[in-house]
């Protein structure tokens, strides 16, 4: 009988480990549950008044080579990579929009006035956030101002929280052996430079990200949806899955698993703790009939401003293929990690307040009635890596080295982004062909 792979969770990481084992290895029964009644997890692409708008995650880095390109053109979809418009981005300071200053990593002037430290200005085993390493360096509102609502984009978390080795890898690399901030940053970009000057950062998928996620779904062998996974124990040197209703339990029997859900599902199943906490969010799309917006590809506000929202992209500003002749979609993000009451309101609430703030911040009187709105929510969205992840991951991933053939993937673990994710999973597949001694 051939050797039963079993991949719990069809996110984008566990799409990507369950794909790689496939096509490594065909003869593998390689099956992929998940609890929902599609695949995706944070990937999902709706509809609001005949357009398609993301729910979830938007785009993903393609600066050098990126595992999302590559497993798009796996998946035949190469050609469906699209890049923005190139148009610029703002920050609200203030209450006025103003150009997000170039030149910078992560919204980090890359010089400054600063003295030599004795040593280098981070240890090698030593974790710190992102706010301990820059404040000191670079002052409080350079932070405030730019860093964190560039990491809240990605994270919605505090630039004082975050682990710098997990939200800026490069520099928390340089910065092992230079004892200058500049000169850590001037090693951390230098593998940029050699871009081509005005080459993409980012790609989507026409189509969107529903598309991306049907598109690696339909190479599966097995995919089985609204199964949940509810104990995971050691079986003949396997493992033993139970899904299903707890009084109509079924069992799956497999080698060996790739766990690729949260932390929370993935520390119970694992009967571990997972040290790890979440940042719920909001979006809120609105359609409006065409108006004038600014030449902006969206901007973000700082916690200082004081407002709801977070950050607001005008789709059809920023991704050429989105543009309608007679309508516009704005997507505006809300919560932040600790401090998410704003969440507690009702969708109309929501939207409402995205009107009135995007409004005055544009410097309108008010925005025209919409055409239609949707609010996604995402209760335990983003994971809120704290200094020492790395760390904690570590010895996680070495107390599963006793067990049967076990890996983790995912945004819990290896960082949040697209390309992150499905490296992860790629990660986790070839350990465990390794651990079945293939
Ligand atoms: C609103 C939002 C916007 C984002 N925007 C971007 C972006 O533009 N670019 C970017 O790179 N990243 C973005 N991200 C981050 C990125 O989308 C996620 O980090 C990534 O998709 C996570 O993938 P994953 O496979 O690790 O987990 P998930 O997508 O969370 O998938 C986990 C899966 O496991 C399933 N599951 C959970 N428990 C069980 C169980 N017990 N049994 C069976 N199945 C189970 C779930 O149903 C889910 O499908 C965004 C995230 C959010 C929430």
């Amino acid at each position: 009988m051939n050797k039963r792979v079993v991949v719990v969770g069809g996110g984008i990481a566990g799409l990507a480990a369950a794909h790689r084992l496939h096509t490594l290895r065909p003869d593998l029964d390689v099956v992929l549950l998940d609890q929902r009644d599609r695949p995706g997890g944070k990937l999902s692409t709706g509809e609001l008044a005949g357009r398609p708008v993301e729910r979830g995650a938007e785009s993903f880095l393609v600066g050098g080579p990126s595992a999302a390109i590559e497993l798009a053109r796996e998946v035949g979809l190469g050609d469906a990579v699209v890049h923005p418009t190139g148009a610029r981005a703002a920050v609200a300071i203030n209450g006025v929009l103003q150009d997000l200053p170039t030149g910078t990593l992560m919204g980090i002037p890359l010089q400054g006035a600063e003295e030599a430290a004795a040593t280098p200005i981070l240890g090698t085993d030593r974790d710190v956030s992102v706010g301990e390493l820059i404040r000191p360096r670079r002052g409080d509102e350079v932070v405030d101002h730019f860093v964190e609502p560039l990491l809240g984009g990605v994270y919605a978390g505090r630039a004082d929280r975050l682990s710098v080795r997990m939200a800026l890898p490069a520099l928390a690399k340089a910065a092992e052996h230079h004892t200058t901030l500049s000169a850590a940053l001037a090693e951390a970009t230098a593998s940029s430079a050699g871009r081509e000057p005005g080459a993409p950062i980012f790609g989507a998928i026409d189509g969107g990200m529903s598309r991306f996620v049907d598109a690696i779904t339909a190479t599966l062998p097995d995919v089985r949806t609204n199964t949940t996974v509810r104990e995971l124990e050691q079986h003949n040197g396997g493992w033993r899955l139970t899904t299903g209703p707890t009084r109509d339990p079924r069992t799956l029997d497999a080698d060996a698993v790739i766990l690729a859900v949260p932390a929370a599902p993935a520390a119970r199943l694992l009967q571990r703790a997972i040290d790890l906490e979440y940042a719920s969010i909001a979006l809120v799309a609105l359609v409006l009939p065409s108006t004038k917006l600014p030449d902006l590809s969206g901007f973000l506000v700082p916690a200082t401003e004081g407002l709801t929202i977070k950050a607001v992209t005008f789709f059809d500003r920023k991704w050429a293929h989105l543009r309608r002749p007679d309508t516009t979609i704005l997507r505006a993000s809300i919560g932040r990690h600790g401090d998410e009451e704003q969440l507690q309101r009702t969708d109309e609430e929501l939207k409402d307040r995205v009107r009135t703030e995007v409004a005055r911040l544009i410097g309108v009187d008010a925005l025209p009635e919409e055409l239609a709105f949707g609010v996604y929510r995402w209760g335990g969205a983003l994971p809120q890596y704290a200094p020492g992840h790395q760390a904690r991951i570590r010895a996680l991933r070495e107390s599963l080295q006793d067990t049967a053939p076990i890996a983790v993937a995912g945004a819990a673990y290896d960082g949040v982004g697209i390309p992150a994710c499905i490296t992860s999973g790629r990660t986790a597949a070839a350990a465990v062909l390794a651990r079945l001694g293939e």
